[in-house]
């Protein structure tokens, strides 16, 4: 898997965070995010974004995926 560099911009965006797959470069907006833990979720959001990149990882179209990090994201309260 190739290396994941996460970067950060202080200014707001629409976006709170996004991945390029292209670079793999996320970029985490930080006037976006109103606590430390609200940026913790983001960076990890965008990081699975990169993991289900990997070759040996069944490709999912954008909604699946977004649907997957959701249910990541929420499993420690769920289990
Ligand atoms: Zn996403």
């Amino acid at each position: 898997m190739a290396h994941l560099t996460v970067d950060f911009r202080c200014r707001k965006d629409e976006n709170r965070g996004i991945y390029y797959e292209e670079t793999n470069r996320c970029l985490i907006f930080l006037g976006s995010h109103e606590t430390l833990e609200d940026i913790y979720k983001t960076i990890t959001h965008e990081v699975l974004h990169h993991c289900f990149m990997a070759d040996d990882v069944d490709k999912m179209d954008e909604e699946q995926e977004e649907t997957l990090v959701h249910f990541v994201q929420w499993a420690d309260v769920a289990l």
